[in-house]
């Protein structure tokens, strides 16, 4: 059995460049629901390139969340996180397809019901720590180190918490082993250290610690203040220039009510404290947040001018602005969301950031809104995308009228 890897808008394999016909299933990660429509374009490239009937699956974050309208462009989703199934997967893709219907984490059309399946123990779980290394996907800004996986904190919006609870993180003697064989297998002397709630992993101010002695650089994912404050004295020899805070809104109020007990204060702390150690500074927010008021957007000026005031340049302070998408099981599941003239308004209070000198990227509006259909759909929904996409294209079917697209399910 051979298995390797096809990228969106690449022919052949990366690794012996085989031709998609030489192989009999193809499995898909889709982290999140704008990826959908990539995937689809790809499983209708695979099959002109491939005369023969293959066998498709999908997993990751999106699938996970919303597997029921993944089944109307695969033939299973799998949901949750792999290793615990894996030998069972691949045991089941040789065999026929009833066997596959009865692993865990596996939701195929004939199943009613299916099981989230997560590992126990990260500790005895493989990490890969020499990965093929293909031209077309070099290794550029750190080797990935995953910590921890889920999140004890109860962000209302958050799916990362949901489908990948319980908290875990691999213990102290396991992160530094899987470090030290990773620089030794690939030479590579930085890691990106992985884990939505990477800041509330115990022995975190350890390894980063003992990373800085052992010369291994590293960077960090978004983090809490509280992080912070225990390790801004290691940031400046982390080799990293930047640090990223994810406070959701400037409102303290608002933040508190979708489930982010986080102060501003605590923010304006950390920036403090890091004013001298780095240069960068990246604000993740949301907008469109259910119960969002005007007041709540109108801080925006005040919370980013503080960084400014501790002596981070404009241009060096990059906001990311997003609009607010409800996801599957989440508890604002059924919150919708605002309409596009509204998002268009609340992202001017953004707009007006760039106008002054700061980095700002505002995630599209329209794409945003497809995301939530996909996220929120049902099978009906994904026939009905999957005729748009096959017609319009990967990008052409954004531009629809929204009522055409199955938005009404988003009204608030
Ligand atoms: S802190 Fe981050 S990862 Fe944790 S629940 Fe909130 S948004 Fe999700």
């Amino acid at each position: 059995m051979i298995a390797e890897r096809f990228i969106y808008g690449f022919p052949r394999s990366l690794e012996s460049r085989r031709l998609p016909a030489e192989f009999d299933a193809f499995a898909f990660t889709i982290p999140y629901e704008g990826q959908l429509p990539l995937a689809y374009n790809m499983l209708q490239a695979l099959s002109s390139a491939s005369s023969q009937k293959f066998f498709t699956i999908v997993g990751g974050s999106s699938p996970t969340s919303n597997p029921d309208i993944y089944l109307e462009f695969f033939d299973a989703v799998y949901v949750g996180e792999l290793e615990p199934s894996v030998h069972l997967v691949v045991d089941a893709l040789l065999e026929p397809s009833s066997l596959l219907s009865s692993v865990p984490g596996i939701f195929v059309r004939e199943k009613e019901s299916f099981q989230r399946v997560y590992a126990d123990n990260l500790n005895t779980i493989p990490h890969l720590v020499k990965p093929i290394i293909s031209d077309v996907s070099p290794i550029t800004e750190g080797y990935p180190l995953e910590v921890s996986r889920g999140c004890p904190m109860s962000c209302k919006f958050c799916i990362g918490r949901v489908i990948y609870s319980p908290f875990r993180w691999r213990s102290l003697s396991v992160l530094k082993d899987i470090a030290e064989r990773i620089v030794e297998s690939t030479g590579v002397k930085r890691l990106t250290l992985i884990g939505a709630g990477l800041s509330y992993v115990p022995h975190l101010p350890q390894m980063l610690e003992w990373l800085v002695n052992k010369g291994i650089g590293f960077s960090l994912p978004s983090v809490t203040p509280s992080l912070i404050f225990k390790i801004h004295e290691l940031i400046q020899y982390s080799g990293s220039r930047t640090i990223t805070f994810a406070p959701e809104t400037p409102s303290e109020t608002l933040r508190r009510h979708i489930g982010k007990a986080i102060g501003n204060e605590e923010y304006f702390q950390a920036a403090f404290l890091l004013r001298k150690r780095i240069k960068n500074i990246k604000l993740y927010f949301m907008f469109g947040l259910p119960d969002e008021r005007k007041e709540d957007l109108t801080q925006l000026q005040s919370f980013v001018e503080k960084f400014v005031h501790f002596g981070f340049q404009k241009r060096n302070i990059k906001i990311s602005a997003t609009p607010f998408v409800p996801k599957k099981g989440t508890p604002f599941e059924d919150e919708g969301m605002p309409s596009l003239e509204e998002l268009e308004r609340k992202a001017g209070y953004f707009r007006r950031l760039r106008k002054e000198g700061y980095v700002v990227s505002i995630y599209p509006l329209k794409a945003a809104r497809a995301q939530a259909v996909i996220s929120l759909g049902d099978r009906k929904i994904g026939r009905l995308l999957k005729l748009l996409i096959h017609k319009y294209g990967v990008r052409g079917w954004l531009k629809l009228p929204e009522t055409e697209l199955g938005g009404s399910i988003l009204q608030r």
